[in-house]
């Protein structure tokens, strides 16, 4: 007789977006002629730059020709994607990455979830409070957090690290030392980011204890460069921007949020060589195998859509879809606090990060908004238990929608 794997039978339900849907399409079946904005998705709404549905199509084409027919990827990339990624992510802003250290792959999601398997069970993660979902129900279901303590809404065997108000959601080194560590800068859900020196604090002390850093870089495109901060206080658009990196972090890259691609899919992991385990096991060779025996390379037309993105017309584009959603995300920021608000981040990131007023739990204001002016954004309470008392809004909306949302706000 089969069983089940217990782990999965831990899992906490998707509490989070189902109760949203559901509590979104109850509203509209009670009110079916009121308009309800969403400013809760995180996903894109601008359709994907001609640059990229050019390079899209010349790869169709190819694929109809014996001579450039091509099949099966390589596992872990065409050179191509590979080199450009290593070269202009990386090498051009003085970081040493070599093309072999880049692994392509569908998405930031999968790689994030994926990427705590070529380390110990036994080992402990550390992730931030409040976090994106993935990382700790990853290691859920690969037996790694412990029992799920009600009380807390937290797992006895996850070190949290909290993001407050109080320590300017950067998080603190943690009391427990852990073996993993995740980090996502700039941050879904706060929108907020670490310069380099904080995130080199972060290197440093994963090199002194023997932690690995999983480093979620998905919004690295929203980082707004300002030429006249100093070196330590700029916003490093990699971790490897940061002394020692190699020898303790892992990157994810995603094509995601820079390039429109949440339905195309397509996304990087970064592991050094450098970066070997207590007995020198070199982890750039485990997750090769991973990668290799699991997944059978991203698709050709997919990584050519990709490698349009470094192109100087792909740059100029998509430069400009991204300050499409961050006028958003100003506007956003600048209308709440306007209102009386408190909010945090959209400068660096496509997230709004606000306080309930007048003490609201975080549904109590979800369900506040809903009633009284039909917008929708996500309770902070979902990403975690610090997140009780705060919102999250997203940039990904039209301009219409989002000024229209922000009017509706205004006048509560
Ligand atoms: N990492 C973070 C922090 C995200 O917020 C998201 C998506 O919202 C992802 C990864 C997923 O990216 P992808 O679409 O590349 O799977």
């Amino acid at each position: 007789m089969f069983h089940a794997n217990d782990n999965y039978l831990k899992l906490r339900g998707s509490y989070l977006f189902s109760t949203v849907a559901r509590k979104v399409r109850e509203f509209k079946e009670a009110e079916p002629d009121k308009s309800v904005i969403s400013l809760g998705i995180g996903d894109v709404t601008q359709p994907l730059a001609p640059v990229i549905i050019d390079a899209l199509h010349d790869a169709v084409d190819e694929m109809a020709h014996a001579d450039t027919f091509r099949g099966y990827a390589p596992d872990l990339g065409y050179e191509f994607l590979r080199h450009a990624m290593a070269e202009e992510d990386y090498r051009a802003r003085g970081c040493d990455i070599q093309d072999d250290e880049v692994f392509i792959s569908d998405g930031a999601k999968s790689d994030s979830g994926n990427i705590q398997e070529i380390f110990s069970d036994r080992d402990v993660i550390a992730v931030c409070d409040p976090v994106y979902p993935v990382y700790v129900d990853s290691n859920v279901m690969a037996g790694r957090t412990g029992t799920f303590l009600e009380d807390s809404n937290t797992w006895s065997d996850v070190v949290y690290m909290p993001c407050t108000e109080e320590n300017g959601f950067a998080p603190e080194l943690p009391e427990r030392t852990p073996d993993i560590i995740y980090l996502c800068f700039p941050n879904n859900p706060l929108g907020t980011v670490l310069t380099k020196s904080q995130l080199q604090t972060w290197v440093d002390y994963a090199n002194r204890v023997g932690a690995v850093i999983i480093f979620d870089a998905a919004y690295e495109a929203y980082i707004q460069d300002d030429p006249n901060a100093a070196d330590e206080d700029r916003i490093p658009h990699t971790i490897y921007e940061c002394e020692g990196a190699r020898t303790c972090a892992i990157e994810i890259r995603s094509f995601s949020k820079n390039a429109g691609f949440t339905g195309v899919r397509l996304g990087a992991t970064i592991v050094p060589k450098d970066l070997k385990d207590q007995n020198g096991t070199p982890m750039h060779d485990l997750w090769a195998r991973r990668h290799g025996t699991k997944y059978n390379g991203a698709p050709y037309i997919i990584q050519k859509a990709g490698l349009a993105v470094y192109s100087p017309e792909g740059r100029k584009q998509l430069g400009e879809q991204v300050g499409y959603y961050m006028e958003n995300a100003k506007m956003i920021r600048t209308s709440l606090q306007k209102a009386g608000y408190t909010a945090f981040g959209g400068v660096n990131a496509p997230y709004i990060w606000l306080k309930t007023p007048q003490g609201m739990t975080s549904w109590d204001f979800f369900d506040h908004l809903l009633e009284k002016v039909q917008v929708v954004g996500t309770p902070g309470s979902g990403f975690g238990p610090h997140g009780e008392g705060y919102f999250r809004l997203t940039a990904f909306g039209t301009h219409e929608d989002t000024k229209e949302a922000l009017e509706r706000i205004r006048t509560l």
